[in-house]
């Protein structure tokens, strides 16, 4: 009798562990679940990757021109393909949503989420950017993308545009341009007296204290302002791009060397708060595809320039003339003027200066034992 007390006993106790365990179970796994539904809804948008985003791409570009125009057109099928659809952006060129300047205001308010131009339009927000552009005399692409890649100068860039809300990505380059369209010919520095040229950047600067009247125009105002006398010359890229405005209908001379552009770092302008509500797999696709698009518009300037100029040369009688040597010395030793006036605009320009020049003087060094070197001797 007492073994059958014994068993109920040890039976019911074995039951009710059971239980105690499952309801043991239940409150843990109801915890966890509770978390992790607490998690989701913090980083909801950040781990949401069934969500698509469609954004707007505001451009400084008129619409489809070849390379600049294009490369925001590649940016945005690229990120369409490799999101597989979760990101869209739709591209509008110069004027259709805002007009070419108004670009960088546009993306800071969030107007528009994305913009492609160039710093050196924005000298009006922050002088320095003109230095994540081009800097009158100073590195090439190859040399511009180490300084930004190797160097700090993406960090810097970013530290200047903070302020703005807006992160700054490269995604393109001209490589060195031309030193423009003249409707007179340029044989010393008096010709450069009263000139009044489109030009924008730290080279407009130069040749105002070389005398000249610079002024900014976006691409779709330089046809018409030359032809109709608002400017007398122009510099706009090299002869793939300048050949579609068709400056050689009204402009005679095409000189060389782009002493003012040896390289154009062109920009990718990214609203701050839209992109980090995207999740870090599309953050990455705006960063890679950036790269890749900046790589992509360099090949493709390098690989048809020379047709173009062939075109322009052979075709409409274009006249290429070498700037003097008188002339070059003169806006080279005022751009060393510049460089230092920018440095004393306040502590950060200063930074940017620094940077850029001590990154310049280390590359050269190299530069002229390789690249230069090797121009000079191969036939
Ligand atoms: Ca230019």
């Amino acid at each position: 009798m007492f073994a059958g007390i014994w068993g109920s006993y040890m039976r019911i106790k074995q039951n009710v562990a059971q239980v105690l365990c499952c309801l043991f179970c239940i409150v843990v796994v109801g915890m966890f679940l509770g978390c992790s539904a607490n998690n989701e809804d913090s980083t909801s948008t950040a781990n949401d990757r069934t969500k698509t985003y469609s954004w707007k791409m505001v451009t400084t570009w008129p619409k489809n021109l070849p390379a600049l125009g294009v490369a925001p057109e590649r940016f945005a099928s690229m990120v369409e393909t490799m999101s597989d659809g979760r990101l869209n952006v739709k591209v509008y060129a110069a004027g259709e949503l805002v007009g070419a300047m108004e670009v960088f205001d546009s993306v800071s308010s969030g107007a528009a989420e994305m913009g492609h131009g160039a710093a050196y339009y924005w000298t009006g927000k922050a002088p320095a950017a003109a230095l994540f552009t081009t800097v009158p005399f100073g590195m090439n692409a190859q040399e511009m993308n180490a300084w930004l890649s190797y160097g700090g100068g993406l960090e810097l860039w970013r530290e200047l545009y903070e302020p703005f809300d807006l992160i700054p990505f490269v995604c393109g380059n001209s490589g060195v341009q031309m030193a423009g369209w003249f409707n007179v010919e340029i044989n010393s520095l008096e010709d450069l007296k009263g000139l009044k040229m489109r030009i924008p950047g730290l080279g407009a600067e130069v040749m105002k204290r070389a005398g000249a009247a610079p002024q900014l125009l976006p691409a779709v105002e330089i046809f018409t302002s030359l032809q109709t006398g608002v400017i007398d010359a122009t510099e706009w890229v090299g002869p793939y791009n300048d050949l579609t405005l068709g400056l050689y209908q009204i402009a005679k001379y095409y000189y060389y060397p782009g002493w003012h552009e040896p390289n154009a770092a062109i920009e990718l302008i990214v609203n701050r708060s839209a992109f980090e509500q995207l999740p870090t797999d599309l953050q990455k696709i705006v960063e890679v595809a950036a790269s890749a698009i900046n790589q992509d518009m360099l090949n493709e300037f390098t690989a048809r320039n020379n047709a173009a100029l062939q075109t322009l040369l052979n075709e409409h009688g274009v006249e290429l003339r070498p700037l003097p040597d008188e002339v070059v010395n003169r806006l080279r030793e005022i751009s060393a003027e510049i460089l230092d006036e920018v440095a004393a605009n306040d502590p950060l320009s200063k930074r940017i200066v620094e940077s850029y020049k001590q990154f310049h003087h280390e590359v050269r060094q190299w530069s002229a034992i390789s690249e230069e070197a090797y121009f000079n001797v191969r036939e």
